[in-house]
C-alpha cells in the first residue's frame, strides 16, 4: 500500500491548485517542485495575469472561467488575501479580427454582458488608449487582474493546511508507472503513490519526453513603463485590462498597479527555447520594438522610462488549446500542460479537473477541447 494517494510533479500555477484540490478532498498528497514556492523561473511570475470572460479563443472556455471565478473567490475567502482585482477589460481591434469576432461569439453563445464601442467612444471613455478610426472595442465587466505569486502561495498554503506534504527545491529526476502504483525519484528519496499528476509547465517536454508531445517552449518579454501623461487615467478604477489585435499581432497590458508602472507586452510567437536554457537577458531592441510597434502608436501616454522587465515562457500547442488528459499509456498518470500563454486564469478549475481525473478517472467539466488524441486525429 503506497504511503500517498497522489504525487503532484510541479507546484507552479496548475500544480499548486491540483495539490490544494486533492488535499481538500482528504487525500494523502505529496508535491514536488525543483524551485522554492512561487518562483520566477517558469511561466507563472511577473505580478499580474489577466482574467477575462468573453473568451475569444473558443466559447468552450467560458464555463471553465465561470468556475474559476467561483474558485478564486473561495480561495480568497480561505486565505484572507486579495487575489483578483476586478477592473473591467477591453479587447480592441478591427471589427473583423479574430479577437473581436471571437469575443462576440463567446458573448453570444453564453449570453455575456458586454459593451461594443467605436474608436471615438474608446478614446473618450479611456483616454490612455488611442485606437485608429475604424477600430472597435468589446468591453467586458468581469475582467480583471490576478496576482499570480499570491495565488500560488495561497493554493500551496491552503494545500499544506489540508495536509499536503510539499517539497520545494527537490526536483523529480525520474518517474514510472505500473497499473496500481506510480513512483518518483528525487535527489532525496523515492516516493510511491496510487496516481501521478504532471504539471511541469515549460519542463513538460523533458518530463514527458517519451510521449513526444507537440509542445513548443517560447521565450516572452514583458516591460513596465512609467506613464508620461494622464497619470490618474492609468489607475485600476479608470483603466481596464486590455488586449489589442493590430496588424496581425496581439499586445496586452494592465492598469498601473501600485508604483510598479504600466505592464505591457506582446503575446507573440517567441524565440524557441527550453526551460533550462532560456535567455533571461533582455536586449534593448526588444523593448524598442514594443515601444515602436505598439506603445508609441496606441498608448503614447505610457511611453515613459522602462521601470522593469522580465522574461517568461509559454508552452505552446499547435492549436493554442491546452492539454489536459491521461497519459496515453498510464490511466493513473494525468497530464496538464501546453497552456499556450493563456492558462493562469483557469488554474483553480484545472486543479479541480486534475483532482477529478486522478481520483475518479473522469470529470464533469467539458475538457474535450484539451484531449491529447486531437493531434493524432490531425
Ligand atoms: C509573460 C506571460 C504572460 C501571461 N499572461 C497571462 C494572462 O494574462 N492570463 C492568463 O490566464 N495566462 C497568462 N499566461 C499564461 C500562464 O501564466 C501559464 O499558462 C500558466 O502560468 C502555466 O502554469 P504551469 O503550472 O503550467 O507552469 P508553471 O507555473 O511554470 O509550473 C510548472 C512547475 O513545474 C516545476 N517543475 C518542472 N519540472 C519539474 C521537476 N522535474 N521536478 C519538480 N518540479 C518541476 C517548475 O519548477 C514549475 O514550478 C502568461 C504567461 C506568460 C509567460
Amino acid at each position: 500500500m503506497p504511503l500517498y494517494d497522489v504525487i503532484v510533479l510541479g507546484l507552479g500555477g496548475m500544480g499548486s491548485a491540483a495539490a490544494y484540490h486533492l488535499a481538500r478532498r482528504g487525500r494523502r498528497v505529496v508535491g514536488f517542485d525543483r524551485f522554492p514556492a512561487a518562483h520566477d523561473q517558469g511561466s507563472s511570475h511577473g505580478r499580474s495575469r489577466i482574467i477575462r470572460e468573453a473568451y475569444w479563443e473558443h466559447p468552450s472556455y467560458v464555463p471553465l472561467v465561470w468556475r474559476a471565478y467561483d474558485l478564486w473567490e473561495d480561495l480568497e475567502r480561505a486565505s484572507g488575501k486579495l487575489l483578483l482585482l476586478t477592473t473591467t477589460g477591453i479587447l480592441i481591434g478591427a471589427p473583423d479580427t479574430p479577437l473581436v469576432q471571437g469575443a462576440l461569439e463567446s458573448a453570444r453563445v453564453h449570453h455575456l454582458a458586454y459593451e461594443f464601442l467605436e474608436a471615438a467612444a474608446i478614446r473618450r471613455k479611456f483616454p490612455v488608449f488611442a485606437p485608429a478610426d475604424g477600430m472597435v472595442g468589446v468591453l467586458e465587466p468581469r475582467a480583471g487582474v490576478l496576482f499570480p505569486e499570491e495565488c500560488i502561495l495561497a493554493h500551496l498554503e491552503q494545500a499544506a493546511r489540508a495536509g499536503a506534504e510539499l517539497h520545494y527545491e527537490e526536483p523529480v529526476l525520474a518517474w514510472s508507472a505500473a497499473p496500481h502504483a506510480v513512483e518518483v525519484q528525487t535527489p532525496r528519496g523515492h516516493y510511491e503513490a496510487g496516481a501521478l499528476v504532471i504539471t511541469a509547465g515549460p519542463w513538460a517536454p523533458q518530463v514527458l519526453e517519451e510521449v513526444g508531445l507537440p509542445l513548443a517552449v517560447e521565450r516572452q518579454v514583458v516591460g513596465w513603463f512609467r506613464p508620461v501623461d494622464l497619470q490618474a487615467a492609468f489607475d485600476p478604477g479608470s483603466c481596464p485590462v486590455y488586449v489589442w489585435h493590430v496588424d496581425g499581432r496581439f499586445f496586452y497590458g494592465f492598469p498601473r498597479l501600485g508604483d510598479e508602472g504600466v505592464k505591457i507586452a506582446e503575446h507573440k510567437t517567441g524565440h524557441p527555447t527550453t526551460a533550462d536554457t532560456v535567455r533571461r537577458e533582455i536586449m534593448p531592441e526588444e523593448i524598442a520594438e514594443l515601444r515602436r510597434d505598439f506603445i508609441g502608436r496606441y498608448m503614447p501616454a505610457a511611453s515613459g522610462p522602462l521601470l522593469a522587465s522580465t522574461t517568461c515562457m509559454y508552452t505552446m500547442t499547435p492549436d493554442g488549446h491546452f492539454i489536459i488528459d491521461f497519459h496515453p499509456q498510464h490511466q493513473n498518470v494525468v497530464l496538464a500542460c501546453g497552456f499556450s500563454g493563456h492558462g493562469f486564469k483557469f488554474a483553480p478549475v484545472v486543479g479541480e479537473i486534475l483532482a477529478d481525473l486522478a481520483l475518479l478517472g473522469r470529470t464533469e467539466h467539458d475538457i474535450s477541447l484539451f484531449a491529447l488524441d486531437r493531434f493524432a486525429r490531425g
